[in-house]
């Protein structure tokens, strides 16, 4: 079959790959100058330092099989995700464990004891939360949650802790032992040539074509058997039912003779610093020697119609708006919406690949079985 994806990131790219080693012909189309979507990385012409073009990825998992899948493509090194956070001029480590706690509250506490500790402070006249502040005050109290969740939460989402939902804090978000390790996957790591080297080496198949700087056009799909879409699902209908909301990220670029922050991921948890965090991007490749440093401040805010679409907000009017494209596409035929665009979720690396590997398996199911191949193969 002809198969058309129109997104070269690692939905576009893991699906091709699958279908072109059943044997059918892949068509990968990208309107931007490069491969690899959002997980795109580069060196950076001035330093050389390999550069998360569009935020820091760290690739975190504990499923096997994708892990051997990525280790196929790419040597994968070891690397640990070890964030820090400036609060009133004071630095602690993230996520909040008994290092935090001890320097934030000037103890010496043993486990047992910061679990009692933290349980005193914690606001237990709440018992039924509603909010994400409410939530946060009855695990932590008023003092980690200024420090350490308000502020930050504010500027990431542009609107109080008091208008998000409880369920964004499920469990107890405090560790009482010195792991300072931000994901507990068990498979983690950083690709040695970046991203976009492992993207271009899943791509690299004779039954491959990829076409930059090319946007998706009605007339493609016509000449195609099946098309996967990874690009935004309103933009598929020509937003006619109005846009989905999200957040993007401004990035502002500078650089440093030197070590600029001692670490990748500085977290800024004051309401009056304006940017979110700032990231060096020269920490990510540990294994490699700089002496220059170059670093992007990250400043979030919602997304406009030019915008580049990063984080979904899936509120209550974003669901609704949902639910009226997901009932449209799945009256569409020949097209299945894939990866993060595509459904409108957050989803991992880890879960971008493991969708891709089942979507290609299931529309080969379909295809042996005759059946018509749904809008949808994964949730949405
Ligand atoms: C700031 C940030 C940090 C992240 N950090 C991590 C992390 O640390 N670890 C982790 O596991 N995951 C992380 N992720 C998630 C990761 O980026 C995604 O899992 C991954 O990018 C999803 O790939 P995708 O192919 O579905 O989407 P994308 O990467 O967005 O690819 C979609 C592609 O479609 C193209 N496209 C869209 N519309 C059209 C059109 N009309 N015509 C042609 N092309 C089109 C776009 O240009 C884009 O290249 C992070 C995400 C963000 C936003």
């Amino acid at each position: 079959m002809q198969i058309l994806l129109v997104g070269a990131g690692l939905s576009g790219a893991v699906i091709g790959r699958f279908l072109a080693e059943a044997g059918h012909q892949c068509r990968i189309i990208d309107r931007r100058p490069h491969i690899g979507g959002n997980c795109h990385t580069r060196r950076d012409d001035e330093t050389g330092v390999m550069m998360h073009v569009y935020g820091p990825h760290i690739f975190h998992t504990d499923d096997r099989q994708v892990w051997d899948y990525v280790n196929r493509f790419a040597e994968f090194l070891p690397y640990r995700n070890r964030v820090k956070t400036t609060v009133g001029n004071k630095v602690f480590s993230l996520p909040i464990n008994l290092l935090t706690i001890n320097q934030f509250f000037g103890k010496a506490l043993r486990p047992d004891e910061a679990r009692d500790f933290i349980a005193s402070r914690a606001d237990h006249s709440i018992t039924d939360p509603v909010s994400f502040e409410e939530q946060a005050l009855r695990f932590v109290g008023a003092d980690l949650y200024e420090a350490f969740f308000k502020g930050y939460t504010e500027k990431q989402w542009g609107c109080s802790p008091r208008d998000l939902p409880a369920s964004i804090l499920k469990r107890l978000p405090v560790r009482f032992n010195y792991d300072d390790n931000y994901f507990f996957h068990r498979y983690q790591g950083m690709p040695r040539q970046g991203y976009t080297q492992m993207i271009q080496a899943i791509l690299d198949h004779p039954g491959i074509t990829v076409e930059l700087n090319t946007d998706f056009s009605p007339d493609m799909s016509r000449q195609a058997d099946h098309v996967f879409w990874s690009g935004p699902l309103d933009g598929f209908f020509d937003y006619r039912l109005g846009r989905l909301g999200y957040r993007t990220l401004d990035f502002e670029r500078f650089t440093y003779d030197g070590d600029y922050q001692g670490c990748a991921v500085m977290n800024y948890g004051d309401r009056a610093v304006p940017y979110t965090r700032i990231t060096e991007h020269k920490h990510f490749s540990p294994w490699e020697d700089h002496r220059h440093s170059v670093c992007y401040r990250e400043y979030s805010r919602a997304a406009g119609p030019d915008d580049i679409p990063y984080y979904p907000i899936r509120l209550v009017r974003e669901k609704a708006l949902l639910e009226e494209y997901l009932t449209k596409a799945r009256q569409t035929r020949g097209v299945t919406f894939v990866g993060r665009l595509g459904t409108y979720r957050y989803l991992d690396m880890d879960v971008t690949i493991r969708e891709s590997m089942d979507t290609a398996q299931m529309f080969l199911t379909h295809l042996k079985n005759g059946k018509a191949i749904p809008a949808f193969l994964t949730d949405a």
